[in-house]
């Protein structure tokens, strides 16, 4: 049993799951949360700047925001009123906090509980052997980082990590400090969600990004949404799912769990949405077993090629195959091999259902295909993802208005952290950009991700680990190897708004550092400051906090990389690290003389909602090696159980922001007050001989025979597809082992872990 989950579900109820989002129980409990974190004052301030072309971009994901002259005045969502008001809290964590419970008390706290304590508020250090956390000053606090970077036998001893949260700036000095310093350890969060859709798409697009806009979500004929859940992880995504139907589009939602966004939207800034019935989401729902879709794209390319045959000249896109791609030959021969009884087995799904999407395809004149970790986090996520664009290009579905690749990132600005160069193997053209800016040589040898970054601490040879928002150790799999990694290094430190679990499992010598927010002001010796970020369809824009900081003994992350920096590499006339903290346009500036698409930068910036980044794909330019969009061939794969086993998926609930609860429910699921749940088909329980609401034990079966143990869940009824069993994340992370990733990717298969399910040791 997990110390940090209490194993009595006493308060836990299950209602049937709801068949539509949102509505005026969103609005309702949005301002519940928030004004159970702030005043009504404070609530009202952060609402109304929420993602306005002058306020602050909402840290809750990277959906875009419309046009400025376009945005409602209330222009977020549930979830993004909720982040928003839980980082805009008025709660503090002070130093007394710290002296009344030592780290392991912390340790033994819910993810919940850490994060209701509120704001931190000033340094805190745990030094080797101590209880407790103790207060250290700022200087210190960067003393002791740098005298240990120093001291490391090597730079590829120290790990870099970023979270989505961390805007352009803070992104682009964390790289480059760690550069100069001599590492390309720069793991991030990115490694373990859309890891999958950045191998596939540069492989074979040549660009590890989107190729969408708001606008072509909104014009497209027919849209694919593919293992996500809009409802809970990008709301918003709802409001232009609607304006999509309103324009006469149709959508297929491709997913295990019936999930209520995908059903129907109540928007509740529409009349309709508030008083009316909503509006229908899917017009096709394919409720699909874990880890199908790529036999699904198979299955519908096989079809596109057959129609053709029958129809010469009338179904694929010639001219963009013709022109502007390779491999396709190569690619047919593959996918006329595919086997119906394959498909049906590994999707679950009937003939005539994938048919009648064949009809609909065929009916589409703009195609665009949304995706996210159902598909990613798959062990053949990338080969999936392939499939996805040999799916578009067969009818030549990218660049041109309405249709493309959308994979969906969750955090507000972890596509904005890589554009800056926060990746363990950016390509040699940035290492050499950034080089002649700069005046030093990058390291050339590749870093660790986050996978690896695990290994190396858990091995020894890492020693010190910095993480710039986060939390890395409940974002993470197989949690006990990760913590007692961890454990092992001489030297840990967070930048952080709030407490988290991170923080208990320490280093020799521990540090919390605590930072700004998006939504506090951020004053330093240039004047009033803003930061940059870039959303899932690559919108460059500006974030300005309005709030009083916190506590007045908060940095920025621009201010603590510059000045760890500068201790640890001492000044150089190339690197200006006062410069930087002083005014974060000189930081632009010199982004727009290393990143390419960001030239003239702080111009375009102060533009009422920034600017969009060119996508080559777009251009009809693809950056391959042989200047084309490359058709693959795919071998069928399926995640397969043996009998008696269920594929677990790890989820979030719908009051969950990343890693952190927000609440003990999940009010689109019908499930309130306890999270330890494991939500399976009602015909599977039946098979397996088990009973409806029975507690249980999740135990993970692998291939290199090994199991791990998740204890005491309650069974949950649930219409999940057959075969398919979910629970959530972060409590199953313990399910999945370090080395258990995606193929080419290395992101951890969160989706595709097989389990048995035993009656609990701990009965309830
Ligand atoms: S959709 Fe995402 S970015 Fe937009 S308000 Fe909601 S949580 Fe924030």
């Amino acid at each position: 049993m997990s110390a940090l989950e209490d194993p009595t579900d006493e308060h836990l109820e299950i209602t049937p799951p709801k068949t539509w989002a949102a509505g005026l129980p969103a609005v309702a409990h949005a301002l519940q949360y928030s004004l159970s974190q702030t005043s009504p004052r404070r609530t009202m301030l952060t609402l109304l700047n929420v993602n306005q072309a002058k306020g602050v971009d909402c840290p809750g994901c990277a959906w875009p925001e419309a046009a400025p002259g376009k945005r409602h005045m209330n222009e977020y969502c549930e979830n993004g009123a909720k982040h928003i008001n839980d980082e805009a809290t008025s709660h503090r964590v002070r130093r007394e906090f710290f002296e009344q419970h030592t780290v392991d008390e912390l340790g033994r706290k819910s993810d919940y509980w850490l994060n209701q304590q509120g704001r931190l508020t000033e340094p805190m250090v745990k030094r080797p052997g101590a209880e407790h956390y103790e207060p250290i000053s700022w200087d210190d606090a960067i003393a002791l980082m740098a005298d240990e970077l120093r001291a490391l036998d090597s730079p590829d001893e120290a790990l870099f990590y970023t979270s989505g949260r961390v805007g352009n700036e803070a992104a682009f000095l964390l790289q480059l400090f760690a550069r100069a310093y001599g590492t390309n350890n720069l793991p991030d969060c990115s490694n373990m969600c859309h890891e999958s859709s950045g191998s596939a798409m540069t492989e074979t697009l040549g660009v590890g990004k989107g190729t969408v806009s708001l606008d072509d979500i909104h014009e497209a004929d027919l849209i694919f949404v593919v293992g996500q859940n809009p409802g809970t992880n990008h709301p918003r995504m709802l409001t232009a799912l609607e304006e999509t139907k309103r324009n006469g589009g149709s959508v297929v939602a491709v997913n295990t769990l019936p999930e209520a966004g995908l059903m129907r939207f109540k928007n509740p800034q529409k009349a309709r949405g508030v008083v009316g019935r909503g509006t229908v989401i899917a017009d096709q729902f394919l409720h699909i077993r874990a880890g199908g879709d790529l036999a699904l794209f198979q299955a519908l390319n096989l079809l596109l090629l057959e129609a053709e045959d029958a129809a010469p000249g009338t179904v694929l896109d010639h001219d963009f195959i013709r022109e502007h791609s390779t491999g396709f030959q190569e690619f047919a021969e593959q996918a006329r091999k595919t086997s119906w009884d394959d498909v049906l087995t590994a999707t679950g799904l009937t003939r005539e259902e994938i048919e009648q999407v064949h009809e609909r395809v065929l009916a589409a004149k703009s195609v665009i295909v949304c995706w996210a970790m159902g598909v990613t986090q798959q062990k053949h996520g990338v080969p999936t993802i392939r499939e996805i664009v040999n799916f578009l290009m067969l009818r030549g579905n990218l660049g041109r208005p309405g249709a493309g690749a959308c994979p969906v990132r969750g955090h507000s600005n972890v596509q904005g952290d890589r554009t800056m160069g926060i990746w363990e193997k950016m390509p040699q053209s940035f290492l050499d950009s950034l080089g002649r800016e700069f005046g030093f040589t990058p390291p050339a040898k590749h870093g660790h991700d986050s996978v690896n970054a695990i290994r190396a601490m858990r091995d020894g040879e890492a020693k010190f680990f910095l993480g710039v928002a986060g939390n890395f150790i409940r974002a993470t799999p197989d949690s006990d190897v990760t913590e007692q990694a961890m454990r092992r290094c001489r030297l840990t430190a967070h930048i952080s708004t709030k407490l988290n679990r991170s923080h208990t499992v320490c280093g020799d010598t521990a540090l919390i550092l605590p930072t700004l927010g998006r939504s506090d002001r951020d004053m330093q010796a240039g004047g009033e400051q803003f930061v940059t970020v870039e959303d899932s369809m690559s919108m460059v824009h500006a974030s300005r906090g309005k709030l009083a900081p916190a506590s007045p003994d908060l940095l920025s992350e621009v201010a603590i990389i510059s000045r760890l920096a500068r201790a640890t590499l001492g000044g150089t006339p190339e690197i200006g690290w006062e410069e930087f903290e002083a005014d974060y346009g000189t930081v632009r500036d010199r982004i727009s003389r290393v990143v390419p698409g960001f030239e003239d930068f702080n111009r375009r910036v102060a533009e009422p909602g920034g600017f969009q980044l060119p996508n080559p794909v777009n251009a009809m330019t693809f950056r391959t090696p042989s200047g084309k969009a490359v058709f693959t061939r795919n071998d069928f794969e399926m995640p397969r159980a043996p009998k008696g086993h269920l594929i677990l998926q790890s989820l979030r609930s719908h009051d969950q922001w990343n890693t952190i609860p927000y609440a003990m429910d999940d009010r689109y699921r019908g499930i309130r007050g306890g999270r330890r749940v494991v939500m399976v088909n009602p015909e599977d329980i039946e098979d397996l001989g088990l009973t409806e609401t029975q507690m249980v034990d999740l135990v993970s079966i692998w291939t290199d025979g090994s199991e791990r143990r998740a204890e005491s869940f309650r069974l949950v009824p649930y219409p999940t597809s057959r075969g398919s069993a979910a629970a959530y994340y972060p409590e199953t992370n313990v399910l999945v082992p370090l080395d258990s990733v995606a193929d080419v990717s290395n992101c951890p298969t969160s989706k595709a872990v097989v389990v048995r399910l035993e009656a609990a040791s701990w009965a309830g």
